[in-house]
């Protein structure tokens, strides 16, 4: 600026000094009004040239403003760009925040102070049936026609949440959602979504399982409580007390079971995986499931003799790294069921082979009465039961193939059953390669040393 009005009155003193000379102080003052008018038409001309520039509104555009309009322009143009670059980096910034929003496992979703859905994530927009980005402007209330949910929004005390149903896409599993409002800013609300039906069912689960386990109890509990007060009331004869006794040993004996079913369960779940460490040979242990099966067979009949024809197939030194008792469990269960389940006189055959991807299949097959194919999928529920009376009659919990299944996942393997009504029925587990070893005596001690690496 100082140059320039330096200039600018040394360009004056010039003019004044040539009008001086040509005509005294007139000339002075002609030619020194004639350079300012001449000065001030330069400069509304290049303010214009500046007006039309900064009209463009680009930054870019060519400008050949020079000396101080020229600085003006370079200033402008600075400043447009620092504006530019702050902005870059704030929608930057946004949409990293919205991209986290989007990853959240939570529906989220903003409403103005009207309740108008101004932004949701897409968890939002599943949870609740919304098109994320053509239903921005509408009433939450108009699209999310939930009583409990129209209920909660109008009553405006948002310190709890709303369970309520959300919209799934698959029509055979409903969607459980907590829902909550919290207000921000100048009267707008945030409303978050989170899935809860896996918790749901599991609530529900438990509540099934606690009922289950009371009404099982309570039962044989019932019939104890009769046989004593008809103990204590009436005087019965000593064979007839025996008899009674007899009933209620039965009844107890059936709570027992029950609750070491259970406690099985409870330490099936509450404990890790079994270790490939213990090798368990299945030659004793299968001896020992058979002898008990022939006994449990024997007790059908009335002298004393098994009742089916049991065989027994497996290859020798067959092992597997797991727990002894776990394995032992879910053999008998499945060989017992089979003596349980087939009628006097019918054929159980229990086998172990390896399979030639290297597990081990371990299978029993009876010919008993066999299970309609409705009941399959849901046999390992606890305490799910095709024949409820025969199931108790012969001792059963309900809880059997539930600890079968657990322990066969626990060992990495799995469980299965075929079966056809009036048929017979097959069930089987596989245990995993890694878990499997022949052990020969000659090889019994290099066997125990890997195992145990
Ligand atoms: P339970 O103690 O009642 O036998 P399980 O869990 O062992 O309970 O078996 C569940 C149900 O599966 C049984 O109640 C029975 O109806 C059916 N079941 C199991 N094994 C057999 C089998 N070998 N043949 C026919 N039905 C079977």
């Amino acid at each position: 600026m100082i140059p320039r009005l330096l200039l600018a009155l040394l360009v004056l003193l010039v003019v004044a000094a040539c009008g001086f000379a040509l005509g005294g102080f007139t000339g002075v003052l002609l030619a020194t009004n004639g350079a300012l008018v001449a000065m001030l038409l330069q400069d509304v001309s290049r303010g214009q040239q500046l007006e039309r520039w900064l009209r463009k509104g680009d930054p870019k555009a060519d400008s050949d403003l020079t000396g101080m309009w020229g600085e003006f322009v370079a200033r402008i143009r600075r400043g447009y760009k620092t504006r530019d670059q702050l902005a870059e980096q704030h929608q930057h910034r946004l949409k990293e925040f919205l991209e986290a929003i989007q990853a959240s496992p939570n529906g989220v979703l903003l409403l103005d102070e009207d309740g108008r859905i101004e932004w949701c994530n897409q968890t939002a927009a599943l949870h609740l049936g919304l098109d994320a980005s053509r239903d921005r402007g509408q009433h939450i209330v108009n699209l999310v026609r939930n009583p409990a949910f129209t209920r909660y929004v109008s009553q405006g005390d948002y310190k709890s949440d709303v369970i309520m149903e959300g919209r799934s896409n698959s029509l055979s599993q409903l969607l459980k959602l907590q829902v909550q409002l919290h207000a921000y800013g100048d009267q707008k609300k945030l409303l978050l979504t989170r899935d809860v039906t896996a918790r749901a069912q599991a609530d529900q689960m438990r509540r099934d399982f606690v009922a289950n386990v009371s009404h099982e109890i309570r039962t044989p509990l019932t019939v104890l409580a009769g046989f004593v007060e008809t103990l204590q009331s009436l005087p019965l004869a000593p064979d007839e007390q025996h008899k009674y006794l007899d009933l209620m040993a039965i009844q107890a004996s059936r709570m027992q079971g029950l609750v070491s079913d259970l406690l099985t369960l409870s330490q099936l779940e509450g404990s890790p995986p079994p270790p490939v460490t213990e090798l368990v040979d299945l030659k004793p242990l299968m001896a020992q499931v058979k002898s008990d099966a022939l006994a449990l067979s024997a007790l059908q009949g009335k002298d004393g003799q098994s009742m089916h024809s049991l065989a027994f197939q497996m290859p020798d030194h067959l092992h597997i790294a797991g727990s002894r008792a776990e394995i032992h469990s879910a053999v008998s269960n499945l060989v017992n069921n089979a003596v349980r389940y087939t009628p006097a006189g019918g054929h159980i055959e229990v086998t172990w082979v390896l399979t030639p991807e290297g597990q081990a299949l371990f299978s029993v097959t009876d010919d008993g009465v066999g299970i309609a194919a409705e009941h399959l999928p849901r046999l390992s529920e606890r305490f799910y039961r095709v024949d409820r009376s025969r199931s108790r009659e012969s001792g059963g919990t309900g809880l059997g193939l539930a600890i079968t299944k657990h322990i066969a996942q626990r060992h990495g393997g799995t469980f299965q059953v075929h079966s056809e009504v009036g048929v017979g029925s097959c069930f089987s587990l596989t245990i995993p390669e890694n878990r499997i070893k022949c052990v020969t005596p000659d090889t019994r001690d290099v066997v125990l040393e890997d195992s145990h690496h």
